[in-house]
């Protein structure tokens, strides 16, 4: 086995206990597997995974979700990492994901580190350590995933035998909470980044640079930031005063990483053993999301729109199916009704996949009666339920947040769902929105009631509405990213309120557990002081956090209080508009000015169009120009810009701070 004496010498010394090689690790897996539920998340072998002989190849990566198996495993962006890697031939990709409770404690007892799937190689043998971050509930589990390695938790630690451990995801479009842990953050989209850095940063250690030197020189390399470049500045009173770099390399603001036109979609998908949380080929058929919803993360950070064509799209599900088998599809983006040939589309996966026993389904729709023909069209499982998310029930709301959907307009779609034999309806809706007052949260309890009605009409006592409830967490880089969240006091008592009316046959509510929401507004809002609360609050036992039963808010609490720090100043404090965030050196190539116009618009119920209509100039084009110059016209979906002087939309209030 080719492993450099130096990283054997290395984990020998640290983790005198720990297992070495693949061999040493199969077989403690094969004397211990039997004492663990869910054998099937540890043995890896299945249908389309890729094994590669090691020392066959110069660059070895480990891609890790910071989760179990189930959760991990259906992860799109992971899976098309996978796929580009391993089909280089001097690179390996394999996968890694953490154990459950059970496992660990068995690991730790016999000193079986973290492993790939695949060759059964600890985790600290890899030259790259790339992990997924999709949410911030995941951090602690980051830390989970450097301790079962044998690893270092803090990026200073680590020396020239380690792998270098890198981030990316939406969680890390604010990468300060993890700024500690983590050696280079890939910020926006990885398809040509997951090749570029590893081949990059195996090229600098084959020429004998030091960890630091290789660090110094990926942070050239467009949307890498590497946060021990950058030194954080603190006014007296906690706010941030500036971010600096210290290195020449490192720029300033960093700006995310995107492709130019979306590359083929994965089609090779490695089919699970066991049950996952999705049993189906995810194809992407769409990027970006023109609607401007302002609490939607998304929405703003993966600009500009990009689609994929129609026959790519039945090409690719045509090629999924037949290399794994699989007999249910979806069509992600973040808004299905806006992809441009959504008719196109369903009508030639109706005619290609006719009679083929396979279940295609479009979430993401639109609250109107087209998503009904198109969702009958497609003849997707009617058991499933149908799923809209009007997410506020009164206009006051729905233009404060810019998502108008018309009580009528909810009716009438429930109503043609209902006829055309569906007997569930699940609504979504947030409470928490600025402005928001206990009438609105009772409209919540209204709409859903009246929605319950008209499925009564048609299925009588057998027609369903599930209610899910979350609470909002105003995110970086939205227009929200100002507002204060609801304290403790006024979620509970708007749950209260839902618990109480909504209730009785055919209605069933999910909410989220308060608790749960404040820390992932004090992760998502969070600078760099949270590195030592997140550290404690893991050395307190804090894992699984998005798993309820696992989540432990007295650690946070007691993590917090000891840093001399609390959820108040990050969660529910008011901000001034000109507030430098902890986030603003990452440039999501939205502007702070248009993200602020947009907010000050909400607070005088102002809404914007779909900008697939006319372009506000949020700051896309300018900052992609040269790509955006080399790529085909309709390649993205923002339209001309028009001159200011002829935009139909009023500038609501100067921000010439900004
Ligand atoms: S550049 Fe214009 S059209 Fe494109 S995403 Fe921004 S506002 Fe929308």
């Amino acid at each position: 086995m080719g492993y450099n004496r130096a990283s054997l010498f290395l984990l020998s010394r640290c983790q005198m206990q720990m297992l070495q090689t693949p061999s040493e690790i199969q077989l403690a897996l094969e004397e211990n597997l039997l004492r663990v539920q869910k054998p099937g998340r540890y043995v890896g072998g299945e249908f389309n995974a890729v094994q590669k002989p090691w020392d066959a190849v110069q660059t070895h990566v480990a891609l890790c979700f910071p989760d179990v198996y189930e959760i991990g495993m259906p992860n799109l962006g992971l899976a098309t990492f996978y796929d580009l890697i391993n089909s280089r031939p001097d690179m390996l990709a394999e996968r890694v994901y953490l154990p459950w409770t059970d496992m660990e404690a068995v690991m730790r007892q016999e000193g079986i580190p973290l492993y790939s799937l695949e060759g059964k190689h600890p985790v600290a043998r890899f030259d790259v350590l790339a992990i997924s971050v999709p949410y911030e509930q995941l951090y602690t589990n980051v830390l989970q995933v450097l301790d079962l390695s044998g690893l270092p938790l803090h990026s200073r630690d680590r020396d020239e035998s380690m792998p270098l451990v890198i981030a990316g995801g939406h969680a890390c479009y604010n990468p300060e909470p993890l700024a500690d842990f983590i050696d280079l953050f890939v910020i926006g989209e990885g398809e040509d980044a997951i090749v570029e850095i590893p081949e990059r940063a195996a090229a600098l250690k084959r020429a004998g640079a030091s960890r630091s030197e290789q660090l110094a020189e990926l942070a050239r390399l467009d949307g890498v930031y590497v946060p021990s470049l950058y030194e954080v500045k603190y006014h007296p009173d906690g706010t941030v005063a500036d971010v600096v770099s210290l290195a020449e390399t490192a720029r300033l603001p960093v700006l995310k990483r995107i492709v130019p036109i979306l590359p083929a979609p994965l089609t090779r998908f490695i089919v699970p053993n066991i049950d996952t949380v999705h049993n189906r080929v995810p194809i992407e058929i769409m990027r970006g999301c023109t609607r401007g919803c302002r609490f939607c993360h998304a929405g703003m950070v993966t600009r500009p729109v990009r689609e994929r064509s129609v026959q790519e799209v039945v090409e690719a599900v045509e090629a999924a199916v037949t290399q794994t088998g699989y007999e249910e599809v979806a069509l992600l983006s973040l808004s299905s009704s806006d992809y441009t040939n959504v008719v196109d589309l369903v009508q030639a996966v109706g005619d290609r996949f006719a009679g083929k026993n396979l279940s295609i389904s479009l979430p993401s729709l639109r609250i109107e009666s087209a998503s009904v023909e198109l969702m009958d069209a497609l003849k997707d499982n009617k058991r499933g339920g149908f799923t809209f998310a009007p997410e506020a029930a009164t206009e006051k709301m729905r233009n404060t947040i810019n998502k108008s959907v018309p009580d009528k307009q909810v009716l009438e779609t429930a109503c043609a769902v209902y006829s055309r034999g569906w007997r569930t309806i699940k609504l979504y809706f947030m409470i928490g929105h600025p402005s928001e007052t206990l009438e609105d949260v009772q409209a919540i309890v209204d709409l859903s009631k009246a929605v319950l009605n008209e499925g009564r009409k048609v299925h009588g006592k057998k027609a369903n509405v599930n209610v899910g409830v979350s609470t909002f967490v105003p995110k970086p880089h939205t227009p929200f990213q100002w507002v204060p969240m609801d304290s403790l006091d006024q979620i509970v008592a708007k749950q209260s309120l839902l618990k109480r009316e909504l209730r009785g046959h055919g209605l069933r509510l999910r909410w989220n557990r308060p608790e749960e929401t404040m820390l992932e507004g004090l992760l998502s809002r969070g600078d760099r002081r949270l590195g030592a609360v997140i550290a404690r609050a893991w050395e307190l036992g804090s894992k699984f956090d998005a798993w309820q039963e696992h989540y432990k808010h007295e650690a946070w609490v007691q993590a917090l209080e000891e840093q001399g720090l609390d959820f108040f100043f990050y969660t529910h404090r008011e901000r001034t508009i000109d507030e430098v965030f902890p986030w603003e050196h990452i440039d999501v190539a939205v502007k702070k000015k248009f993200l602020a116009q947009d907010y000050l618009m909400s607070l005088s119920g102002e809404t914007r169009q779909d900008c697939r209509e006319q372009c506000f100039a949020c700051g896309i084009l300018p900052k992609f120009a040269q790509m955006r110059s080399q790529t085909p016209a309709e390649a993205w979906e923002c339209p001309p810009v028009i001159p200011k002087e002829q935009r139909g939309v009023r500038t609501v209030v100067p921000i010439s701070s900004l």
